[in-house]
């Protein structure tokens, strides 16, 4: 049984700057690169923060480019889903999807990241690809001189309401306070913005119209006084933030009561050998530049634990 010396769950911003570290300090690590290949970041336009790029760059282009320096230092890439692990005794197992041979690893670091909310409506699921979508960058262009409405009062929403003007007629962000959890920036950007539109107090209690297999409007509800209208539009965005994806290590890792993993000293996840990095890990800062920083500090905790080791 081959034993690697270091696997990294995930491929965004966070499991790609560990694998860059650990491919550096020769520990030829395997990056697993889950369902969402290049995390959040490849689902993203233009990232304006990240330092280094004073004009910015496309979020796919930027993984891309961490991809391809890990890879040159010896990173290994596959394409696996881990559907279990085992962290009771080292080496560690993990079990992967579609019966693929589990892997034997003597440190982990988990770069799971976190995965789009829905809101749990009743048809919600039924037309997602047909007009619902947690991803402007990706379905966006399909409403191309339609109306479309975005749900979320944060960056993520502020952000997609933005990108979707490009494509529609009419964007009409939706949200269900008065108050905007969103940066003063993105805030101000959208409201100035002559195609965006706001409802406030407002919560989506469904989507129509599965029958015709595309969306068609929504149910709309006042939370001040309960008053319910029929809102006709082309497409529903969701942009209500992120679920952490922790739930492979339930009952093995500590997480908080919302599922992110709690670590210690940033990065050490309660278990010896293995390191949390990334948003699976930050319900607070949440940003690629972060993601970074934490996926250097467990590469290099890593490394420091194998040689305590005897590596
Ligand atoms: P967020 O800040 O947690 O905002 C989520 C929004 O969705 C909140 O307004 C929340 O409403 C609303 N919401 C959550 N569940 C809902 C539900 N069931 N029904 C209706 N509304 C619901 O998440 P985010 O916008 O994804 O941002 C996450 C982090 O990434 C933040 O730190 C943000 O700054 C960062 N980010 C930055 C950029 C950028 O700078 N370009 C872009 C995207 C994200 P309440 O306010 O009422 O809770």
């Amino acid at each position: 049984m081959e034993t690697r010396d270091t696997v990294i769950i995930g491929s965004g911003c966070a499991g790609l700057t560990a694998a860059i570290y650990a491919a550096r300090a020769n520990l030829k690590p395997l990056v697993l690169q889950g369902h969402e290949p290049g995390g959040q970041l490849s689902l993203t336009t233009l990232v304006e923060n990240f330092p280094g790029f004073p004009e910015g760059i496309q979020g796919p282009e930027l993984i891309e480019n961490m991809k391809a320096q890990a890879a040159r230092f010896g990173a290994e890439f596959e394409n696996g889903h881990v559907h279990r692990a085992d962290l009771s005794k080292r080496p560690f197992a993990l079990h992967l999807m579609g019966g693929k041979p589990s892997i034997h690893t003597s440190t982990l670091i988990v770069a799971s990241g976190a995965t789009a909310r829905w809101l749990g409506l009743p048809h919600e699921q039924a037309l997602i690809g047909h007009g619902v979508s947690s991803c402007a960058t990706c379905d966006g262009f399909f409403f191309s001189g339609k109306e479309i409405a975005v749900v979320g009062g944060g960056d993520s929403a502020m952000e997609e309401a933005l990108f979707l003007t490009r494509f529609a007629t009419k964007v009409t962000v939706i949200h269900r306070r008065e108050q905007f959890r969103a940066s003063k920036i993105m805030l101000d950007r959208a409201q100035s913005h002559p195609k965006i539109h706001f409802i406030t107090n407002t919560v989506v209690d469904d989507v129509y119209d599965v029958d015709k297999n595309e969306v068609t409007a929504l149910k709309l509800r006042d939370v001040r006084n309960g008053h319910t209208q029929t809102f006709p539009t082309s497409a529903l965005f969701l942009g209500i933030g992120h679920v952490p994806n922790t739930a492979i290590f339930d009952g093995q890792l500590t997480t908080d009561a919302d599922g992110y993993l709690i670590t210690r000293d940033y990065v050490l996840a309660g278990v010896p050998g293995v390191f949390a990095c990334g948003d699976v890990a930050d319900r607070r800062y949440r940003q690629a530049i972060t993601a970074a920083g934490t996926g250097c500090m467990a590469a290099i905790e890593v490394e420091k634990f194998l040689e305590e080791q005897g590596r």
